[in-house]
């Protein structure tokens, strides 16, 4: 009997990760900050980045959405509204702040010069590092919407507590959200409609795309019950790559995720007509499509197919 190795393993997909984030160190394209999954970025990093986010917003211009930007941080209360700490406790990220008096700053003093470590010193300061850039949307829409929904287009900050060496996972990251926020019927439409455009869009990057149910890390047990869900009733779709070859599982670049009424009765959004409103949202995640794209072409954009350049107008 022959027993048949199998052809790759995770040391294989470990090597995958560790070449390309050596590459990406080594060309200047990223600068590590000495935490897995924070990087410094480079002027080639940043031109491309910004090439890939004004793709983004051209390919869904035609929705006339309306421009909102929030900080990087979120109000507890909000945060506590979206249910997130639910699903991903292990994902998220508190801000802690000093607000003692003189003696306690001395005994923080005494700690640090003892090489201790100081920051049981700080205390809860009521703001979490926001995960999703959609979530401070929703506490701003409580109340009645206008007839057709509405349309937000949302670019910042996302933490994730995902320290990892893979150099498409970051801790600090962002996205561009394209959310609807309307009927179950205009956010199902809006979630569907675009799946093609916004696929289309990576491709015409020069980047292949697959398009697969997605399945988040929901935590613990429960979590298992909410992942098979969100498979079985097609929540979210994920557009992934290929980036560590055809021998590796693909990596999400974006995805298009049907949040149903979750949001709208957290936050109490309703339609004109009276019912709860559902949203939907489509999410550009930029610095995983602009890494996927030096994965692809290499390290000097000017070096990349003249289709590329043209697509990210370059
Ligand atoms: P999600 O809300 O999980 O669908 O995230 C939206 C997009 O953000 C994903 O499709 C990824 O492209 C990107 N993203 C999610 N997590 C990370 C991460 N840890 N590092 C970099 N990009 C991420
Ligand atoms: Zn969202």
């Amino acid at each position: 009997m022959t027993i048949t190795e199998p052809t790759t393993t995770a040391t294989d997909l470990d090597a995958a990760r560790a070449d390309l984030r050596a590459r990406l160190l080594g060309d200047g394209v990223l600068i590590d900050l000495g935490s897995p999954g924070l990087y410094g970025r480079s002027g080639v990093f940043e031109r491309v980045y910004q090439a890939v986010d004004a793709a983004a917003v051209r390919s869904q211009a035609d929705l006339d959405a309306d421009v909102l930007r929030f900080p990087p941080v979120e109000p507890l209360a909000s945060f506590e509204r979206t249910d997130y700490i639910a699903s991903f406790p292990d994902l998220a990220a508190a801000i802690s702040a000093f607000t003692g008096d003189d003696r306690t700053h001395r005994a923080l003093l005494a700690a640090r010069e003892r090489g201790e470590r100081w920051e049981s010193f700080l205390e809860p300061a009521d703001l979490m590092l926001t995960p999703a850039v959609c979530h401070p949307l929703y506490g701003l829409l409580t109340g009645t919407l206008p007839a057709g929904g509405r349309t937000f287009d949302i670019v910042g900050d996302s933490f994730r507590r995902e320290p990892s060496l893979d150099p498409m996972r970051l801790q600090a990251f962002h996205m561009h959200e394209f959310v609807h926020v309307g009927t179950a019927a205009s956010a199902r439409a809006h979630r569907d409609g675009r799946i093609a455009r916004l696929r289309e869009t990576l491709e015409s990057f020069g980047l292949e795309i697959d398009v697969v149910p997605a399945n988040d890390p929901f935590f613990g047990r429960v979590g298992q019950m909410l992942a098979r869900n969100q498979v079985e009733q097609a929540l979210k779709f994920e557009f992934v790559t290929p980036v560590y070859g055809p021998d590796h599982e693909p990596t999400a670049i974006s995805s298009a995720n049907l949040h149903e009424d979750h949001f709208g009765t957290s936050f109490g959004i309703r339609t004109a007509d009276g019912d709860v409103a559902h949203s939907a949202c489509l999410a550009f995640g930029l610095e995983r499509i602009t890494i996927a794209l030096f994965a692809r072409h290499g390290s000097d954009p000017v070096s990349w197919p003249a289709n590329v350049r043209a697509a990210l107008a370059l």
